[in-house]
């Protein structure tokens, strides 16, 4: 719910814009804190999700780790003062100047998706008479029950190593003088919203925990990822994510040997909540089929509902407070202003009877939403906004 007090703060900003919650983000980056903690359970944050400064800044504040998928992201992470013995460096194609990069760094571990990667990575830290910690990415083959297009754990994806190919990763390691394997890390996909989905991680963790036990690998870092999603439906009522129940099926299912440590990797489940995207209604065309709400704002602001099929609450801002007994609804395709008939937030959105200025928010945007943000059309890089 945005107050009357927010709206005209936000009406005397040039739309669009992304508007962060300082003050959500906090109180989630704390609700957070205070339930990993109740286990000593680490947590790295996905700079993925979100990159913006301030949203850095607060997540470093609390003092978690980071998670990275790009060279540039570990410089960022380290830039904006997360400490370099909680980065870790995950991606499927990493190159030889990023492993480089991260290497002079120091970073804690690389999260290796492929054996011939493991054999790039000794050779480079070989070169620089480094030894370089690395987890090895496995592909679990659990499905997560959430959009096939954000699905990453299963022997489909083009993420980890598969488990049939952990012989060959064992023995390789075995061979691989300037590695040092500290983990194994998983990461199933995201907005995974049925819990299930990690209990049955936690099984496959178990087992392949013992195995590498079996082969005699001392394993101290269970990373199970991150994945845990946000209610899209509800961002007002259910505003922040049920991270003590999230943790718990983990305290509940997996089993941590003496002397290991489990880490998670979230993205979405910490910032999503904390941004809408506002903008303005440039033009309504009312037609016979349709009417379309034309926005100052598209896929090159939030390209998420065009990319993913993703579902975002659209709310008419301007019409808020107008009592709702006189006010006329009509169904509207949200749409924005790029040449392409995907361009579309969603259809048949009910709102309020709208006219042109009307400011339009679109709720739960402050995950995958801004650092998405291109110049397809030339178009301007977007803006932000704070809450005091
Ligand atoms: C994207 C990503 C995450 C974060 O996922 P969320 O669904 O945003 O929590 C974690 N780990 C890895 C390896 C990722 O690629």
């Amino acid at each position: 719910m945005f107050t009357q007090d927010t709206i005209n703060r936000l009406k005397s900003a040039e739309t669009p814009f992304y508007y962060y919650d300082l003050q959500l983000l906090d109180d989630t980056l704390k609700t957070c804190r205070t339930a990993a903690d109740q286990y000593g359970y680490h947590v790295h944050y996905a700079l993925k999700a979100n990159f913006n400064p301030k949203v850095l800044q607060a997540i470093q504040s609390v003092g978690f780790g980071a998670d990275c998928v790009s060279g540039n992201e570990v410089k960022a992470s380290i830039q904006y003062g997360f400490s370099k013995d909680k980065v870790v460096f995950a991606g499927v194609g990493k190159t030889d100047r990023e492993i480089n990069a991260a290497l002079d760094l120091d970073i804690f571990c690389f999260n290796v998706e492929s054996v011939q990667e493991l054999l790039v990575i000794n050779d480079l830290a070989g070169a620089k008479g480094k030894k370089a910690n690395v987890a090895i990415r496995i592909n679990p083959n659990v499905d997560a029950h959430t959009h096939h297009f954000i699905t990453t754990g299963l022997e489909e994806n083009k993420f980890g190593v598969n488990v049939w190919q952990l012989p060959d990763v064992a023995f390789t390691l075995r061979n691989c003088a300037n590695l040092n394997l500290i983990g194994i890390h998983f990461h199933i996909g995201s907005q995974i919203t049925d819990l299930d989905a990690f209990k049955n991680l936690c099984t496959r963790v178990n087992e392949l925990s013992d195995w590498f036990a079996e082969q005699g690998f001392n394993i101290k870092v269970l990373n199970v990822g991150g994945g845990l999603g946000v209610n899209y439906h509800s961002p007002d009522e259910d505003n922040i994510a049920n991270f003590a129940a999230y943790f718990k099926v983990f305290n509940d299912f997996l089993q941590v040997k003496a002397g290991q440590e489990v880490h998670f990797e979230l993205g979405r489940a910490l910032v999503a909540q904390c941004a809408s995207l506002i903008a303005s209604v440039l033009y309504v065309k009312n037609g016979k089929k349709k009417n379309f709400l034309v926005l100052d704002a598209g896929m090159t602001e939030l390209i998420r509902p065009m990319l993913y099929q993703a579902y975002h609450q659209i709310e008419n801002l301007s019409q808020q407070l107008i009592t709702t007994h006189n006010s006329q609804f009509t169904n509207y395709d949200v749409v924005g202003p790029i040449c392409e008939s995907t361009d579309c937030f969603r259809k048949d959105v009910e709102l309020p009877e709208s006219v042109r200025g009307d400011l339009i928010a679109i709720r739960t945007a402050g995950a995958y939403g801004e650092v998405m943000a291109s110049h397809y059309n030339l178009r301007d890089q977007v803006q932000s906004v704070y809450s005091e």
